[in-house]
């Protein structure tokens, strides 16, 4: 019997559009003898509604942008989430980026209506969204990382003074700037003197209450692919180089001037300890199905964590596909290995 398989996309964030052309790209690859594809659009907004079922490759993401009172047809319907939804799929597929979609909450539904679904679960997903508990999880592992700081904006406004003090005491310039919560760079900035950072920091906590200052370092930017449960499996790695300073959002998703290099030229030390180092991660916060691990490797190659990804970019010319299509795994296997993983998962929990 087919798995009826829910795919769940748009979303309330920034990345509504990647996840629109992540959902698209799923229905030309994913493999329709073995499965029944029900869209599930999530409106900007925040609606969730429901189109008929998808029986062959989406030709624009439009055919994907249900419209509760417009022109769409009248087959689309409000979809609620409840124990009669549940019966109707053997799967959902979460194809949903940041906010409300890779940080725990929409995982948190699908658990608590007893659905099986891709990828992470609640505690992988929300502590790989809050950059400090990330960051605290990996030394308790053991994982080389930069050296940071961290403020929540009540003692930011507190003090000020000394938390700059304590940046420039403890970390060395150029400094990074993050909000603890956002994922594509969005609210990320580099600062290269005093005054630089405190408007960076008044950027990010524009973004959220807490914020993290991160020593910069000089260094590639390396990731590898981590695909599997109890004993997951690796990919070969990949470098990104950007072209502009750093990787912000609009050179992961806009001008597309960033090259991906894969295999990356490591040496098998690097490649190996970058190895060991993304099954430590994938443990120490119980991911499960996937997670793309990046890295920094600097010019005397040493290796250091910078974070997991526990909804990496999906579409295939992403780099998380595209790292297991140079290991020998195509995204069409891909997709059926990760809805294997999630009923795998779903089952051994009961
Ligand atoms: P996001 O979750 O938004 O991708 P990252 O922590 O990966 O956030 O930061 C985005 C980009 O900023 C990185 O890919 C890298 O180019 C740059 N960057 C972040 N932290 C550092 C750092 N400590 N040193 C050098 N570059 C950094
Ligand atoms: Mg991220
Ligand atoms: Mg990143």
């Amino acid at each position: 019997m087919k798995k009826r398989v829910g795919l769940l996309y748009g979303g309330k964030s920034a990345e509504h559009e990647v996840s629109l052309s992540t959902a698209a790209a799923v229905t030309k690859a994913i493999n329709y003898d073995k499965y029944e594809v029900y869209p599930i659009f999530i409106t900007l907004d925040g609606q969730w509604l429901r189109g008929p079922q998808i029986t062959k490759p989406v030709e624009s993401i439009e055919e994907l942008q249900f419209k509760r009172n417009g022109s769409s047809p009248n087959n689309i319907t409000e979809f609620i989430l409840d124990q009669n939804t549940q019966a109707q799929f053997d799967v959902v597929f979460p194809l949903l980026h940041g906010t409300n979609g890779e940080d725990g909450t929409v995982q948190g539904l699908l658990e608590v209506l007893n659905f099986p679904y891709v990828g992470n679960g609640v505690l992988a997903s929300a502590a790989g969204m809050d950059k400090v508990t990330m960051k605290q999880l990996f030394s308790v592992a053991g994982l080389n990382q930069v050296p940071y700081v961290h403020f929540i904006r009540k003692e930011w406004n507190q003090n000020q003074t000394e938390l700059v003090e304590k940046c420039e005491n403890e970390l060395t310039w150029p400094m990074f700037v993050k909000p603890a919560n956002l994922g594509s760079s969005v609210g990320i900035s580099k600062a290269s003197n005093r005054e630089e950072l405190i408007q960076a920091i008044q950027l990010a906590f524009q973004y959220d209450r807490k914020v993290l200052v991160e020593q910069g370092v000089k260094a590639r930017e390396i990731e590898m692919a981590v695909l599997g449960n109890d004993a997951p499996k690796v990919s070969v790695a990949g470098e990104i180089k950007p072209m502009t300073e750093f990787y912000d959002y609009d050179s992961k998703y806009k001008d597309g001037s960033t090259a991906l290099i894969i295999p990356a030229e490591i040496t098998s030390e690097v490649e190996s300890a970058m190895k060991d180092m993304a099954v430590r991660a994938f443990k120490i916060l119980d991911c499960s199905g996937l997670v793309r691990s990046d890295f920094f490797v600097t010019d005397n190659n040493e290796v250091l964590i910078n974070e997991v990804n526990t909804m990496p970019g999906f579409t295939p010319v992403s780099m998380y596909p595209l790292l297991w299509q140079h290991t020998g795994i195509e995204y069409p296997q891909l997709i059926d290995a990760l809805i294997e993983l999630a009923i795998e998962r779903h089952t051994e929990k009961q």
